[in-house]
């Protein structure tokens, strides 16, 4: 078998010189269409070889190999990475050509003997280059959707059916389907075969259950999914906890009553659920109950240049996510998470380790927590297990990790304090908060607490101050 990858380079070579590279610009306009057909052709058959060979990497990487599996020989975490690597295709583009070459691969039985394909028709449409990979892979993605509950006969005419469509010999006449009209036909047999099924909704909704984040674009991660109806209640349930008006709850004070009236929410009810869902996350990965990784808990690690941090220019990372985040995400999460110094010399080797400043321990944030009660800004309803700790002076100058220099914000509030203009200071242990101006002109500082044990002792305080009825 040696002799393919040689045989490939040479026909490469030969087309390149048939095809000498000027988009046809000589050619009639006949023959420009007579060319184009001639090679999407070629380039199906091409499609149909790299999907096989994605498949039987796959194949030989298949999860019951454990250490002789063929990507971890490579060093590759999946069959998709290794295929990433050779090919320099997309991770979205190595996952689709494994699962197609996968699905239309003929399969090999406990006795050795050979099964077909799960989709043979669509295999053979392939293997004869008459098939493109994205009709293929269309057909397959809609009818395995419908698999596990339709008739066996019904499943294969569908296939049968589909495919013909797409090669212009079905019902619908010569015409070969275009993909996009193909997909159309297929998620109409999809749900055909939906219906003769008897699997209550409850599986199929669990087969179907899942959650997605996307490639990023504008700057933010697409997240998208289908929930199960039990799960969807209790988010719901955790987002009206949090989104709900505070109005009747009850307010201690005149003056939070008066600041919570103007501060007016200023987030859009998306926007409140984001960062109600970043404060559950933050809470869940505190819990200590979670798989740790490498020994720590699942905790995110953000890098940035030290000069940039301190320039206030350039961009961090985090890790497990393309997308630069802003120096000002950096201070967030660094406030919130404690730093490490890490220096490197010019030739990138590590020459000083810091020690980790630690974050508050479960120690002090219980003294915060009885100090504070919940988000320090008033109107915010965010309760204390679900707030962050602020350094009120940041640990780059100094500010120390101890209760007296810390506060509970909610997610929100902490990722804008340094521009939503509410001040924090401490007085002898003692947070004091100043409204922006926008809100109180000319408004002074005050202390400040959510703390229920707190508020009775200021009650007390002010009853003994009054005369005596
Ligand atoms: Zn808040």
């Amino acid at each position: 078998m040696t002799g393919i990858p040689d045989a490939l380079e040479q026909l490469r070579s030969t087309l390149g010189e048939v095809l000498r590279f000027d988009g046809g610009a000589r050619l009639s306009d006949d023959d420009l269409i007579t060319a184009m057909r001639a090679l999407e052709s070629l380039g199906r058959l091409i499609d149909a070889h790299r999907a096989a060979f994605a498949g039987e990497v796959g194949e030989r990487s298949r999860a019951e190999l454990g250490d002789q599996r063929l990507s971890t020989r490579r060093g590759c975490r999946s069959a998709a990475e290794l295929v990433e690597r050779v090919t320099q295709v997309s991770a979205f583009e190595a996952r689709r050509r494994i699962s197609l070459g996968s699905a239309t691969r003929a399969r090999v039985g406990f006795s050795g003997e050979s099964i077909d394909p799960e989709f043979p028709a669509v295999a053979a449409a392939l293997a004869a280059g008459e098939l493109g990979s994205d009709a293929a892979g269309t057909i397959i993605r809609e009818l395995d959707r419908a698999r596990s509950h339709a008739d066996r006969l019904a499943f294969a005419a569908a296939e049968q059916a589909l495919v013909a469509e797409a090669l212009g010999r079905g019902d619908g006449g010569p015409v070969r389907c275009t993909s996009d009209e193909l997909r159309v036909q297929a998620q109409a047999w999809s749900t055909f075969l939906d219906q003769d099924g008897r699997e209550p909704d409850d599986e199929r909704a669990m087969r179907r259950r899942g959650l997605r984040l996307g490639r990023a674009r504008d700057g933010l991660i697409p997240l998208s999914g289908e929930l199960m109806p039990e799960v969807a209640a209790r988010l719901t349930r955790l987002f009206d906890a949090h989104l709900s008006p505070r109005a009747g709850l009850g307010f201690h004070t005149d003056d939070e009553r008066a600041s919570f009236a103007e501060s007016g929410e200023q987030r859009t009810a998306d926007q409140q659920r984001h960062d109600v869902l970043a404060a559950a996350l933050d809470t869940a990965a505190r819990s200590g109950e979670h798989p740790t990784i490498g020994g720590a808990a699942p905790t995110v690690l953000v890098s940035v240049r030290a000069a940039d941090l301190a320039a206030s220019r350039g961009v961090a990372h985090a890790d497990g996510v393309d997308l630069p985040i802003s120096l000002r995400a950096a201070r967030h999460m660094i406030c919130t998470g404690g730093t490490q110094s890490i220096v490197f010399d010019d030739d990138g080797r590590v020459i000083r380790l810091g020690s980790p400043e630690r974050c508050f321990t479960p120690h002090q944030r219980r003294a915060i927590t009885v100090r504070d009660g919940g988000c320090l800004i008033p109107g915010c309803s965010v309760p204390a297990a679900w707030c962050e700790i602020h350094h009120v002076i940041p640990d780059a100058d100094g500010g120390p990790t101890h209760p007296d220099n810390g506060v509970l914000l909610c997610w929100f509030h902490h990722r804008t304090i340094d521009t939503s203009g509410w001040g924090i200071r401490m007085q002898r242990g003692v947070p004091h908060i100043r409204p922006p101006a926008w809100l109180d002109p000319g408004g002074g500082w005050r202390p400040v607490t959510k703390s229920p044990t707190r508020l009775a002792d200021q009650r007390d305080r002010r009853r003994e101050k009054q005369p005596a009825a």
